[in-house]
């Protein structure tokens, strides 16, 4: 059965079924992108996204601007884990009849301010009719020089674990649209952009790829723990994750109040927050920060990579857990 296998361990299985006969494949199933040679010195980065109604978004909760805008967020997010700059994109849609042609206008412009944004062209797609929910996937192409490409499977032991942004976001802004009269507060108002209109960190990613200093990098649809655990995994190595560096800010603590939740469940297994999360090493931690920092964007540090392969979470009093992959899993969930 599929949940029992779950969507990585189903991924696992399809692989070998996808094989790759170019040697200028750098990187095919297994990391943010596929990761193409097309020079000795630059790589094509190619990754898709598939976004369906009532899995991904619902049309209740969310305008179709911001729906079509996440949609190409997320991809775009992959492109920044890589350390590339994004360029082209191709958006497919499938369309129930019960949408109308100004609802899917203002999809469309949502996908196209945010690709502005980044200088992306949108170069085509496809469209079909639907039967049941609308499905959106968007394909986006990107490019790094050879040497400035970052792989999900570079960390060393002692490099610094660190993010571009807060944690839990996107949970908590979900669970306050679902669940609270509340959630309009302005107090509220960065929990549900993370949710709604999710800022792909490209400028971080290009910052990190240029420093030299960056070993490991993914962006974090799933949540930490399973994200985190996707380097662990392919590096070879473990990670001790500090609670005291993680950042709870006042709008993340208010909502765990009000909706009775912890926020640290949020914090280590919400999904969807698309910052990234780096391995850097120790020595040049403090320069890259700068560098980041510098260009109006974070990188905060929030434990260490280390070796074996268990991740730890090291409570404020001191007392020591286990991490366990436990974000968000399609067929589990
Ligand atoms: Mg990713």
């Amino acid at each position: 059965m599929l949940k029992d296998l779950g969507e990585f361990g189903f991924i696992d299985r399809i692989s070998s079924l996808c094989k790759t006969h170019g040697n200028d494949v750098i990187r095919g199933i297994g990391d943010d992108c596929a990761i193409i040679k097309i020079s000795p010195d630059e790589n094509l980065l190619i990754t898709t996204d598939m976004m369906v109604e009532r899995v991904h978004f619902l049309v209740n909760l969310q305008t179709a601007h911001s729906i079509g805008a996440k949609a190409l967020a997320v991809n775009l997010s992959d492109i920044a884990a890589c350390g590339g700059t994004p360029k082209q994109a191709f958006v497919s849609i499938a369309i129930p009849d019960c949408f109308d042609v100004i609802w899917l206008e203002d999809l469309y412009r949502g996908i196209s301010e945010l690709a502005a944004e980044f200088e992306v062209d949108i170069l085509g797609g496809d469209t079909t009719r639907s039967l049941t929910d609308m499905v959106i996937n968007i394909l986006v192409t990107g490019f790094t020089k050879n040497n400035e490409t970052l792989f999900r499977n570079g960390a060393h032991d002692g490099d610094i674990i660190a993010v571009s942004g807060h944690l839990g976001y996107s949970a908590a802004g979900l669970e306050l649209l679902r669940n609270s009269s509340n959630s309009s507060d302005q107090i509220y108002a960065p929990l549900l952009d993370a949710h709604l209109k999710p800022k792909p960190h490209v400028g971080v990613g290009r910052i990190l790829a240029r420093s030299q200093a960056c070993n490991a990098a993914i962006d974090i649809s799933d949540g930490l723990s399973s994200d985190l655990g996707h380097v662990c995994k392919q590096s070879g190595l473990g990670a001790t994750i500090f609670e005291e560096m993680l950042p709870l800010s006042e709008a993340l603590t208010q909502a765990a109040l009000e909706l009775s939740a912890d926020p640290m469940e949020w914090i280590l297994n919400g999904g969807e927050d698309y910052v990234l999360l780096a391995a850097i090493r120790s020595e040049e931690f403090a320069k890259v920060k700068l560098a980041v920092t510098e260009a109006g964007a974070d990188l905060i540090e929030i434990g260490r990579f280390v070796s074996g392969s268990e991740m730890k979470l090291i409570k404020k009093s001191g007392m020591v857990f286990d991490i366990f992959p436990k974000g968000w899993d399609h067929f589990r969930a």
